[in-house]
């Protein structure tokens, strides 16, 4: 009623709520109207969903909207964006209302806009709808001693053409894909001594240039990735089940066959993790060498336990199993980088959120990593998150989140939550700057392991909440949402035995990744 009082100038506009979804997240709506059949969008609210930034003149009923690498102005009433500079027309013209600019949702739909936020943007049932824009992309080299690998995520069927050109370029033909981005990387291998892979048109074009010893090579489609392996000997035939060969363990110069298409033993092999018992863990070479004076201290706290399962769904997956399992894994990776290594819990007990953060503070732990596994309402929310504390939650979302992993609070005793209160008196933000680097390069890692299969979102994978689990702790500290339980997508990944390996190794690569970067261990 309001509304309409406040626009009496024009009988076609009427006032409406446009909902936003961005990569299967309902973000909330956004106001809208209607002018001549066309919707218009609160520009200044839809470009802050979308990561925008905005300088709004409401007096010179003027917007300006900036995203990665462009901006645009939109004035009332035009029916244009000056996009970088140049004009581009609008199906109708910019509404000014009161402090709202609304712009025509299709202004959100442009190519510009679309490239910039590497996103496709659509319109449907009065959603705006922004979903990733990319069918392959290339996430992963490996050069081992007997062989190099490219690994490329795919999504949906993507079909492909590989022919050697001659003697040193092979050529990959990928027709009508759209490629995240292009990519060139020089290898100096004796396997492959470079690779490019490039959007031409509708197609990408991988091209490999093959070292000396580049004899051998095949593309093919592996545990729904795509690898181009290359080797001197003979690469036995697809599919074939080969022993998984131990990452840091160099190639023996008796191994005649090379271990190009582990992964397809991997689900076979892996079972239950088992926690390497040995407390001195042996140094790898390729490990990286640590310059503290001690061993570098991380624990790994697996969430839930005992009579607090966590989340669960359907009975059959239930948070604490999985977060057990994952951290196993991390476990192994980190005890095998040469870290000292301790668990909260390594089997399914309870422990209080108080006693997790007091056993990483005796320990004097230098990283605490606490594992989860999220869920959520809605069916469609999906993807891995990664968390650090802060007083303030980043939006309601993560307060949810916050709110929900903090439940298990009901079965603490009374004098645990003074204990932590005393501690998080002692740490209160020190570490928030150090937790949110650290997040970082968890995220990273996470999203550049292959084979997990869960998304990961550069723009909002990363989030600060107020876990009280995070609180207590004297060093960097994060929290992994690994999944949505509740998603059926995610609930069969994060049950993947493949894949729960390869969680507990991102995650672990992230955390050496960050070491590195601030100096912490060499190499
Ligand atoms: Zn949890």
């Amino acid at each position: 009623m309001l509304a309409l009082l406040l626009f009496p100038c024009s009988a076609l506009q009427a006032q409406g709520k446009t909902d936003i979804y961005i990569l299967g997240k309902d973000k909330g709506s956004v106001s809208s109207m209607q002018a001549n059949g066309i919707t218009l969008l609160d520009a200044r609210a839809t470009a802050k969903k979308l990561g925008g930034s905005v300088e709004l003149y409401a007096a010179a009923k003027q917007i300006k909207v900036a995203f990665p690498g462009m901006y645009a102005i939109l004035s009332a009433p035009l029916a244009e964006a000056i996009i970088n500079a140049q004009t581009v027309k609008l199906p109708a013209e910019v509404v000014a209302s009161g402090s709202r600019i609304y712009v025509p949702a299709q202004f959100f739909m442009l190519p510009q806009v679309q490239k910039a936020l590497d996103r496709q943007i659509t319109f449907e049932n009065n959603a705006l709808v922004v979903e990733k824009n990319f069918t392959l992309a290339f996430t992963d080299k490996e050069q081992k001693n007997a062989y190099d690998r490219l690994r490329f995520f795919r999504k949906g069927n993507i079909s492909f053409t590989s022919k050697q050109k001659n003697k040193h370029t092979v050529e990959v033909v990928f027709p009508s894909v759209v490629l995240k981005r292009n990519a060139s990387l020089r290898l100096k291998d004796d396997f492959i001594r470079s690779f490019s892979i490039s959007q031409r048109g509708k197609d990408a074009v991988l091209k490999v240039i093959l070292g000396k010893k580049g004899k051998n090579w095949r593309f093919t489609e592996e545990n729904g990735e795509l690898v181009f392996a290359c080797a001197e000997t003979a690469l036995p035939s697809a599919g074939a089940a080969l022993p998984r060969q131990e990452e840091e363990t160099p190639a023996k110069q008796t191994d005649m066959t090379p271990s190009v298409f582990a992964d397809a033993a991997e689900d076979a092999k892996a079972d239950v993790p088992v926690i390497k018992p040995a407390p001195q863990p042996v140094m790898k070479s390729g490990a990286p060498v640590i310059t503290a004076k001690r061993k570098l201290r991380i624990v790994i706290d697996p969430g839930h336990g005992g009579k607090d399962p966590g989340a669960t769904r359907r009975g059959s997956s239930q948070e604490k199993a999985l977060n057990l399992t994952v951290s196993k894994h991390l476990y192994n990776y980190l005890k095998d980088q040469g870290f000292e290594v301790k668990m909260t819990r390594d089997k399914d007990v309870f422990v209080t959120l108080a006693g997790r953060s007091k056993m990483a503070n005796d320990f004097k732990a230098d990283l605490f990593i606490s594992v989860h596994t999220n869920a959520a309402k809605r069916a469609a929310a999906n993807g891995f998150e990664v968390y650090f504390r802060s007083d303030k939650a980043t939006d309601a979302e993560a307060a949810e989140v916050a709110a929900f992993e903090n439940e298990a609070l009901q079965y603490e005793e009374a004098h645990y939550s003074f204990v932590d209160m005393l501690l998080e008196s002692m740490a209160k933000n020190e570490f928030m700057n150090e937790s949110s680097k650290l997040a970082g390069h968890i995220r990273n890692y996470v999203y550049k392991e292959p084979g997990i299969g869960i998304a990961v979102r550069q723009n909002n994978a990363i989030r600060q909440a107020n876990f009280y689990v995070l609180r207590g702790v004297k060093a960097p500290a994060v929290l992994v949402e690994m999944g949505y339980i509740s998603s059926s997508k995610d609930r069969a990944r994060l049950n993947n035995k493949a894949a729960q390996k390869r969680m507990g190794q991102g995650i672990g690569k992230g955390i050496v990744s960050y070491l590195k970067a601030e100096g912490k261990i060499s190499k």
